[in-house]
């Protein structure tokens, strides 16, 4: 089920208007934008999270000494 962008409400489709609408807080998008603002909020995979925290360590750790 898709939540809401906006404030994680369910969102429910709505076939007059082919879009999905907040429960919510009425914020209606198409499909195409929720795969947008889904990526613009950073669902960040695993693997670039891992990579993150491997980065952050190495800072820490450089500048420990
Ligand atoms: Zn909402």
């Amino acid at each position: 089920m898709n939540a809401c962008p906006e404030c994680a409400g369910e969102l429910k489709y709505d076939p007059s208007q082919r879009r999905y609408v907040c429960k919510s807080c009425g914020l209606a998008l198409n499909r195409d934008e929720i795969d947008e603002l889904k990526s613009k909020y950073g669902a960040s995979t695993p693997e670039e999270e891992k990579e993150k925290m491997k980065k952050d360590y190495l800072k820490w750790w450089s500048t420990k000494k």
